[in-house]
């Protein structure tokens, strides 16, 4: 469901309203949530733990966690925490990558349904037999694999990306030709970004391929300052609706300098709540969609998570070695 609507950090009822999921915040719930938030805290200190949560995430989870960020920041943050044990607010693959890059630690996903039907859209034996292929035609072929991607997928791949990186990486491999996978719209911006040859496999994100031009326009009409942020997932008659094209943590960094004081946020419908409680004194609209994999993290399932020390990722050791390598060069190239 598309919801187009204008908050700020002032109006929390507008705010819950704009999230569409307004009865979960009765009087009544919001005092139950502060004795989970509670628990929470309690059980962090006595198993080690910290939090990490995209933010993409229901706003009480960013009250217990211990840092909010876009895939690129909570992928390094997992490797500088002292904590023995990560609790990981957001989805499998992201859960994967804290795993990879920070072995000995326990990670744990509240919810084993949390996956992302962009990941699961590339299956790696079929993408080795696709780049084998491509390889015959142009011997440079490297492959680029969003981080969005499986453990298994990126194991096989050259280098990772983000969608805050992306450009900068491609540009500075050693190959003309790029096999990218698994988004065909963060594939086709590269594209128009690079002078390199880029190949995309054929996913997307189901709730940033959802939004449409409509949904921008409606809201754009009779807003003259509006300054249009969107996210690299979006399909390309959106991106070219945009001011600026950015990640999620570049969108809150974005609304914080800009001096623009209205902003048409157009990605998943999470963020706005980020931009709400770091910018409240700026107004945002949003032309959104909410991702089902996402809000399947609740308070509960957090708190149930480090009660049971439930759902731990497991990865095979040489799976494991070889997806870090990936995910090293990325750090290295941005
Ligand atoms: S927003 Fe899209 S890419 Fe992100 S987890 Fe949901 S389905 Fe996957």
């Amino acid at each position: 469901m598309t919801t187009e609507t204008a908050v700020t950090g002032q109006d929390l009822n507008t705010k819950f309203q704009a999230l569409d999921m307004p009865t979960i915040y009765s009087a009544e719930e919001c005092d139950r949530m502060a004795g989970v938030i509670a628990e929470i805290e309690a059980l962090k200190k006595e198993r080690n733990a910290a939090i990490l949560a995209h933010n993409y995430q229901r706003p009480e989870i960013y009250q217990v966690a211990d840092f909010v960020g876009d895939s690129l920041e909570l992928a390094r943050r997992g490797t500088e925490l002292e904590e023995d044990v990560i609790v990981f607010c957001g989805v499998h693959f992201m859960a994967e990558s804290a795993k990879i890059l920070a072995p000995s630690k326990t990670v744990l996903l509240p919810d084993m349904r949390a996956g992302c039907s962009l990941a699961d859209s590339v299956d790696p034996d079929e993408l080795v037999e696709r780049r084998d292929e491509l390889r015959k035609l142009y011997p440079d072929l490297m492959v680029v694999a969003y981080v969005n991607t499986t453990a298994a997928v990126k194991a096989v791949v050259d280098v990772c990306v983000t969608s805050s990186n992306a450009v900068k990486v491609v540009e500075q491999l050693d190959s003309e030709h790029i096999l990218f996978v698994p988004d065909e719209h963060l594939a086709n911006y590269v594209q128009k970004e690079t002078s390199k040859t880029v190949i995309s496999w054929d996913g997307n994100c189901y709730v940033h391929h959802q939004i449409t031009p409509e949904n921008i326009l409606s809201v754009k009409k009779g807003i003259p300052n509006l300054k249009v942020l969107v996210h690299p997932e979006c399909r390309s008659d959106v991106l070219e609706l945009a001011d600026a094209v950015l990640s999620t943590s570049g969108m809150v960094r974005y609304a914080k300098e800009s001096p623009a004081d209205e902003f048409l946020i157009v990605t998943e419908c999470g963020l706005s709540d980020k931009l709400i409680l770091e910018v409240p004194e700026k107004k945002f609209y949003k032309a959104c969609k909410l991702c089902q994999f996402m809000k399947m993290i609740t308070l509960d399932a957090t708190l149930e998570s480090l009660r049971q020390m439930r759902h731990e990722i497991h990865l095979e050791e040489g799976l494991r070695a070889d997806a870090e390598k990936s995910l090293r060069r990325m750090f290295e190239l941005s």
